[in-house]
């Protein structure tokens, strides 16, 4: 009956967390920080969004959370600009055609998807 939990939210102009409230989760009054909110209160934590801060006055929506997926193809990613990174050290510290070979071959590996 009324009952709602709380997600505190930061803005994204100043930090300060304001309240952002949902209906989705167990609604027993918790109090949740967004990093650590249930998935399912995490459902309609944007119903009332936008929501005004309290000390700047910015409007803001919660931010969706990164899935799993999305962590994971962020760090593939991250891996292969690393992979990159060694093929340009690679290319750029020496003349023997074999190392410029092996440095082609893993980019022509990567393009790929291996
Ligand atoms: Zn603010």
């Amino acid at each position: 009956m009324g009952l709602y939990d709380s997600i505190m939210v930061p803005c994204p102009k100043c930090g300060y967390r304001n309240e952002f409230q949902t209906k989705s989760g167990p609604c027993l009054l918790n109090t949740y920080q967004i990093e650590d909110a249930p998935d399912d209160a995490m459902l309609d934590v944007n119903r009332h969004a936008p929501t005004k801060c309290h000390v700047c006055d910015t409007m803001y929506s919660a931010p969706e959370r990164p899935t799993a997926e999305d962590s994971l193809r962020s760090e593939v990613d991250r891996l292969r600009a690393l992979v990159h990174q060694a093929c340009d050290w690679l290319e750029a510290r020496t003349d023997k055609q074999a190392r410029i070979f092996h440095a082609a071959h893993i980019r022509a590996a990567l393009k790929e998807g291996k």
